[in-house]
């Protein structure tokens, strides 16, 4: 099997390369490096069992290089909620101009199979929670959202008509070691700046559905594997939640901080394009007999750990 991942240095990216590594597939990863890291996926290079070209998907250069792959894994973006209302230009040239660049070139060079990485920010401020696949209007209330549900459109538009394949997840919060954004990297880094007192975006009580990355993986992989429709759509999450409040005392515990002060910002929302609840229901993904080991407060221990592991002994 000869697998292409796009965005395969960074932090979902770079675990899934480890998978599929393992499972003894040829591997080819696409990455600017603009936010990903080489040595995340070093080793596989050094043993010659993964290949790296290090491309901007916006531009040239790459795209022989997936010719005759059997999959590709779509994760480059730019998967930054609150800068996408700051400034939503490279959010719509890495999210939605990207993946038309990569369903261009996997229909001119004829790779069967697309897997995608969207997310629940497509739901919006969802009324129903645990909100399902099937949730209608799709309202999104960030530029990133609109980003990747226009990303989901097109991506629907090339298998109709070009006889592609797709595997669409729409991911709650994924956290684990290699992740440069997202609220436990923003905790850990303020707290390594001023142990006394941490500031906490919003009033602390936004709950979210959280899931520990080797999970997310498994999870897809398993799905790619079982489904087998023209357009399959899956969410990939925990079955509970946690709030943020919440996992800033995890945070705090795992540095052995006593007597943090939290200081919230205030309002329901951490910023513009927030939700104050999301839960995926995910059972789609349970009818094919998957289900998460962790719930979330497990998932956000063991991220924070991994991540701490990570910052003292570097990529593991
Ligand atoms: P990440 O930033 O760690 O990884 C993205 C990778 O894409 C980076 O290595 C970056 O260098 C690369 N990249 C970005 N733009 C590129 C371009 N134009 N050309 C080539 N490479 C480019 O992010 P992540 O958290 O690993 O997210 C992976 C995917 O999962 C993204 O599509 C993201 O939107 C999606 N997602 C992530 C989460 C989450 O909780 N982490 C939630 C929902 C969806």
């Amino acid at each position: 099997m000869f697998d292409v991942v796009t965005g395969g240095a960074g932090f979902i990216g770079s675990h899934l390369v480890d998978t599929l590594v393992a499972q003894g597939n040829e591997v080819l990863v696409i990455d600017s490096l603009c936010s990903g890291r080489r040595e995340t996926i070093a080793r596989h290079i050094d043993s010659c069992k993964g290949r790296f070209v290090q491309k901007d998907l916006l531009g040239d250069g790459w795209q022989d290089s997936i010719r005759g792959a059997d999959r590709l894994f779509h994760l480059a973006a730019d998967p930054d909620v609150r800068q996408s209302a700051v400034n939503p230009d490279p959010t719509m040239q890495n999210n939605i101009m990207a993946t038309y660049r990569v369903l261009e070139a996997m229909r001119q060079h004829g790779v069967p199979e697309l897997v995608f990485t969207s997310t629940s920010t497509v739901y919006g401020d969802a009324a129903v929670i645990p909100t399902p696949e099937s949730y209608t209007p799709l309202e999104p209330i960030s530029v990133y959202g609109a980003s990747k549900l226009a990303c989901e459109a097109l991506i629907s538009a090339y298998c109709h008509s070009f006889g592609m394949k797709a595997w669409t997840f729409r991911f709650a919060n994924i956290i684990g070691s290699r992740s440069g954004h997202g609220v436990i990297t923003d905790f850990i880094l303020k707290l390594r700046k001023d142990p006394a007192e941490l500031e906490i975006l919003g009033d602390g009580k936004q709950t979210k559905s959280y899931l520990e990355v080797h999970e997310c993986v498994a999870a897809m992989l398993f799905a790619v594997g079982k489904a087998r429709g023209t357009v399959n759509t899956f969410n990939i999450g925990s079955e509970d939640w946690i709030d943020v409040k919440s996992i800033a005392e995890i945070v705090a515990e795992e540095m052995h901080l006593t007597g943090t002060r939290f200081r919230f910002t205030g309002g329901d929302r951490g910023w513009v394009g927030d939700v104050p609840k999301m839960q995926l229901s995910i059972d789609r993904l349970k009818a094919l007999r998957w289900k998460p080991q962790t719930g979330s407060r497990e998932s956000v221990r063991i991220a924070v750990r991994d991540m701490l592991a990570e910052q003292q002994h570097g990529v593991s």
